[in-house]
């Protein structure tokens, strides 16, 4: 088929790739022209593993073109896919805006029939809307049809490819049977095409985003109990994720969930509630719990230093907001840099791939290392604020001696604290005993409500 995937950002650029990876004819349009412009001279302008790989064969076999020309890309396109930003508002809502302006150009230059995808995260209704503008302008042969994407940054390439699930939300039958024809083949394994009504596809999604969110917000705000109450959270995980109806995945204590979704998702869908008259409380919960998160632990890092940050060098290793990928959009370490230069102290961090990013948007506010026992240097501490692969076997020895002052922070659980202790540092983490944060010992506590019982 010839596609065209329009926004070519983390989604975009995966979807185009892959759709071309199956034999599609397929351009990505995208409004920055210096983006487009490192597409065309063969670079990849995000970090995500194994796609470099995969654009680069799909250029060179004439499947995969980039350009900032929308009238020549969506010309012979049966199919353009919307993969645009939807970035929140001052009140949480998305901002549909490159959303229309895509919809609103597709009416200008396409000539005959298309069927027009959303594939950015679009709130119920949007669809619809889309399809009311189209017929006002004329343009009711265009077809609006919803195929929210479920990719995760890190494991995009592979979630397209062989996806566990492929939701399409179409009234039009004839629209429908072509996005079948399109996923067929990304679903041989039997994982399943799920089609529906389009406000109903809309709302998976964020239903999605806003569950998994709620799995991050509930294990942390357990985690704060139980470093309360002398429990490992650690453990407790483990002794509930082996009820399969519970199960293991998105339990994991640590800074609370940052990135470009599940914050916007979670507020966008609040925001919807609102608009209907539909109280989300659960979801009010998960993001105060989430933002309490950062600011819990990073309290705890203030506190060790007597709430006096002046003058303190601080250590970060991780910037992204989780590992394998360079976005640092809503990053918990973003916030805790600013919390420490707010205060008067200074930091060197590393990220395996990050730093341009980070750089772009701190310039020389802090130091960046070009190692990760580079950032240790003569600095009062060691905060972990992403659990990329290579911090979890590190040369613990090499540490103690780069550090001033053996001291780790670490907001990912990856050491164990006994370990740490006979390797010769003060460890913190999130959800363990922690001798400062258990004021008093959880037996004085419960001799206490005995009494009161008795
Ligand atoms: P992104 O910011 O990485 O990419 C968006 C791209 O759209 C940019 O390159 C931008 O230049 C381009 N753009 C903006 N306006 C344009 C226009 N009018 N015409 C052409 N190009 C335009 O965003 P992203 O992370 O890829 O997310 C895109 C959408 O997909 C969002 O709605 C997001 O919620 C959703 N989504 C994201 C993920 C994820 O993991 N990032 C996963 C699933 C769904």
């Amino acid at each position: 088929m010839n596609l065209a995937v329009v926004g070519t950002g983390y989604v975009g650029l995966v979807t185009g790739t892959c759709l071309a990876e199956m034999g599609n004819q397929v351009v990505c349009i995208d409004t920055d022209a210096a983006k487009v412009a490192q597409l065309q001279a063969g670079q990849v302008p995000i970090y995500e593993p194994g796609l470099n790989e995969l654009v680069e064969s799909n250029v060179s076999e004439g499947r995969l073109t980039f350009t900032t020309d929308a009238r020549q890309g969506i010309a012979d396109s049966q199919i353009v896919m919307i993969a645009v930003g939807t970035p929140p508002q001052e009140d949480g809502s998305a901002d549909l805006s490159a959303v229309f302006a895509v919809a609103r150009m597709v009416a200008e230059v396409a000539q005959g029939k298309r069927v027009l995808v959303t594939k950015s995260t679009v709130p119920v209704g949007t669809c619809e809307s889309l399809q009311k503008q189209l017929d006002e302008m004329g343009r009711p042969d265009i077809v609006v049809v919803s195929n929210p994407e479920f990719l995760k940054q890190g494991d995009a390439v592979n979630d397209f490819l062989k996806p566990e699930r492929v939701v399409i939300g179409a009234d039009d039958p004839e629209a429908s049977q072509l996005m079948q024809e399109l996923y067929a083949p990304f679903l041989r394994t039997g994982n399943r095409m799920i089609v529906m009504d389009i406000a109903s596809a809309e709302m998976t999604k964020y239903v999605a985003n806003a569950f998994l969110a709620t799995k991050i917000s509930f294990i942390n705000e357990m985690s704060r109990l139980c470093q309360r109450v002398g429990a490992d959270v650690e453990l407790v995980r483990a002794g509930i994720a082996t009820d399969s109806r519970i199960g293991d995945k998105f339990l994991f204590p640590g800074l609370g969930f940052g990135g470009s979704c599940f914050p916007k998702d979670v507020k966008a869908l609040i925001q919807t509630g609102q608009q209907f008259g539909c109280d989300m409380d659960i979801l009010s919960s998960v993001v105060r719990v989430n933002e309490q998160q950062r600011t819990f632990f990073f309290d705890r890092v203030l506190n060790y230093y007597g709430g006096q940050l002046q003058g303190k060098k601080l250590a970060i290793w991780g910037l992204a907001f989780k590992p394998r990928t360079d976005d640092t959009r809503e990053a918990p370490a973003l916030s805790l840099i600013e919390w420490i230069l707010e205060r008067g102290g200074s930091v060197q961090a590393f990220d395996p791939k990050a730093m341009p990013k980070v750089k772009q948007e701190l310039g020389n506010r802090i130091r960046y290392c070009d190692l990760a026992y580079d950032a240790l240097e003569g600095a009062d501490g060691l905060i972990i604020a992403t659990e990329w692969n290579e911090f979890r076997r590190p040369d613990f020895d090499r540490m103690r001696r780069l550090l001033n002052h053996p001291v780790i922070f670490d907001g990912r659980n990856l050491y164990s604290p006994d370990r740490m202790a006979q390797r010769g540092f003060e460890y913190y983490c999130v959800g363990r005993p922690d001798p400062v944060l258990a004021e008093k010992p959880v037996a004085e506590v419960a001799a206490g409500v005995s009494q009161v019982v008795n």
